[in-house]
């Protein structure tokens, strides 16, 4: 990850991943909301976000690309269009999105922060691909890659592509998990 650290740190203000001004928004799963519960020792509401979507951003995921993030989340909603999310500010920064530009909750931030500016999917062989997280980045360390090859599996170590597939098998198991969680877990932040 390191030669993409070097694009982090110059990283337009309106381009950084921790930053949702239109349509984007950072799922986390129930496991994960209870492990930052109890490490920052704040309330859900501090950090959670299970209101409807707006039918703007529902429409945005009902149309995304089918391999890519959006369909999975646009699956997992609720009859109300709901998904647990983590909040973000009044200027689209996430919650956790320090002053500084750094992650407060770096070491347990959710799996699809863990996978950016990447994503995988499944081959019909069962294969794990790594590709881009969006069809066109905005994502200047993904978009340098990119550049050099067509494929980003090709572009980066055997080691990185097997940690990326690791994440994303860890967010395919999420998301079976996740309707059978929620509920219950809806419940539990409702009724605080
Ligand atoms: S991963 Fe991409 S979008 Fe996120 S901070 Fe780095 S360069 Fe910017
Ligand atoms: S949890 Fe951390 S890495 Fe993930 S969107 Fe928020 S600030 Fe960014």
């Amino acid at each position: 990850m390191k030669k993409f650290e070097k694009h982090c740190k110059g990283c337009r203000k309106d381009a950084h991943c921790c930053i949702f001004k239109k349509t984007g928004f950072t799922f986390i799963s129930p496991k994960d909301a209870k492990n930052i519960k109890q490490k920052i020792n704040k309330d859900y509401s501090y950090f959670l976000d299970y209101s409807p979507l707006s039918k703007k951003v529902v429409d945005v995921l009902r149309d995304c690309d089918p391999a890519l993030e959006g369909r999975m989340r646009y699956l997992q909603l609720d009859k109300k269009n709901r998904i647990l999310r983590l909040k973000t500010k009044k200027d689209g920064r996430c919650i956790f999105l320090g002053n500084d530009g750094k992650c407060e909750i770096y070491s347990i931030r959710p799996n699809i922060c863990r996978i950016f500016p990447f994503w995988a999917m499944r081959l019909i062989s069962r294969k794990i691909k790594v590709i881009e997280h969006d069809n066109k980045p905005r994502c200047k360390a993904i978009c340098s890659i990119s550049k050099i090859k067509d494929d980003v599996e090709k572009a980066i170590s055997k080691k990185k592509a097997a940690a990326i597939r690791k994440i994303f098998k860890d967010i395919e198991n999420e998301a079976k998990d996740y309707k059978k969680n929620v509920r219950g877990f809806a419940k539990e932040l409702i009724c605080r």
